[in-house]
């Protein structure tokens, strides 16, 4: 069985959780079908947001009924603590629960603490006090956030990117997290899309320990990949470690993960999908990207400001300018093949 405990919560559940973002673009029913599937197969952690419109309900009326057999998590997007307890009960009637078992502050630009302005972290303690929560918890893209929060002490777990394209700064980060008694769980752990195996990837999930992914679903055929290394995780392949290798030498290093957090662009640029064309193009089908929509999309990009906003943002250093500018010169190749 891959039941683990999250950290230092004492909650047991499987190792692979679901990430609830992606039900959102899917109907009520095809989401309460999936989300059922799910339970079935083994998958006990369901991590959803206040900002993921209406994905909170989606989760409530899958699991109306069957609040023990489920780990609840969800996240507030709030700067202040005001408008956190807003989030809070607005979270609590959506989910159809009067508690959340994970609560996170979902990617504060800094960490918050007890006594702090925003009043973010006292109003999460007052809801944990009347039971409304049970743990405390945080959500970043940033590495300096997240090393504060890990070495605070002040909370149950930290959410942050991590797949198999992990550099040695995320590696440390899950090792002083994990040392410190707090739960891991792993965003992202596709990419943002630029993985392809969901099992290969869950595999190598399964090789981490104490990592809890959690997996975005919004296909079936995803969710079985996921879903076959449930409650077993079965071990790499010789085949599978080929993979990764050649997916790490082909996506190691300065590439843009999609997280979207430079924008908006004042050029109206889409800036997380246009900073990573050439790959889409190269990994995914050439002629969903070809379209008469992108390269709409794609000459916005003459019209950048140099304003450099968005490097300025970007919680991976990346030069956005010039990696658009690269994309664009890529993009523009394809239709003289
Ligand atoms: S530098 Fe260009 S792409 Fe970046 S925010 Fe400014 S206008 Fe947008
Ligand atoms: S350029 Fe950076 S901040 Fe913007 S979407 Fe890509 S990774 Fe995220």
């Amino acid at each position: 069985m891959s039941t683990i405990t999250l950290g230092g919560t004492g909650l047991r559940i499987e190792k692979n959780g679901f990430g609830c973002l992606p039900i959102q673009r899917v109907s009520v029913q095809q989401a309460v079908y999936l989300l059922h599937k799910a339970l079935d197969g083994g998958i006990n952690y369901f991590d959803s947001a206040r900002n993921y419109t209406d994905s909170e309900e989606k989760v409530g009326r899958a699991f109306r009924g069957m609040r023990d057999k489920v780990v609840l998590a969800t996240k507030s997007h709030a700067l202040t603590g005001a408008e956190l307890k807003k989030h809070l009960e607005e979270s609590l009637r959506c989910l159809g629960t009067d508690y959340i078992d994970v609560y996170q502050f979902h990617n504060p630009p800094f960490c918050p603490r007890p006594g702090g302005e925003d009043g973010l972290y006292d109003a999460a303690l007052e809801a944990q006090r009347e039971g409304k929560i049970r743990f405390i918890s945080l959500t970043n893209h940033r590495l300096g956030v997240a090393r504060e929060a890990v070495e605070s002490g002040l909370y149950a777990t930290l959410q942050f990117p991590y797949s198999y394209l992990r550099g040695e700064q995320e590696q440390e980060l899950v090792e002083q997290c994990l040392a410190a008694g707090m739960g891991f769980i792993a965003m992202k752990g596709m990419a943002g899309g630029l993985l392809r195996d969901g099992r290969v990837a869950a595999a190598w999930m399964g090789e981490q320990p104490g990592v809890v992914p959690i997996w975005g679903v919004q296909k079936e055929e995803e969710l079985d990949q996921f879903l076959s290394c449930v409650p077993d995780t079965p071990p790499l392949t010789d085949g599978d470690r080929a993979v990764i290798a050649r997916d790490r030498a082909e996506l190691t290093g300065e590439f843009c993960r999609s997280c979207g957090y430079c924008m908006p662009c004042p050029a109206g640029i889409q800036i997380n999908q246009c900073a990573r064309m050439g790959l889409m193009l190269r990994r995914m089908r050439e002629e969903d990207y070809l379209t008469e929509y992108w390269q709409q999309e794609m000459k916005k990009i003459e019209g950048c400001l140099h304003c450099n906003q968005c490097s300025a943002k970007c919680p991976y250093g990346l030069d956005t300018p010039r990696l658009l500018e690269d994309n664009y010169k890529t993009y523009w190749t394809y239709f003289e093949k």
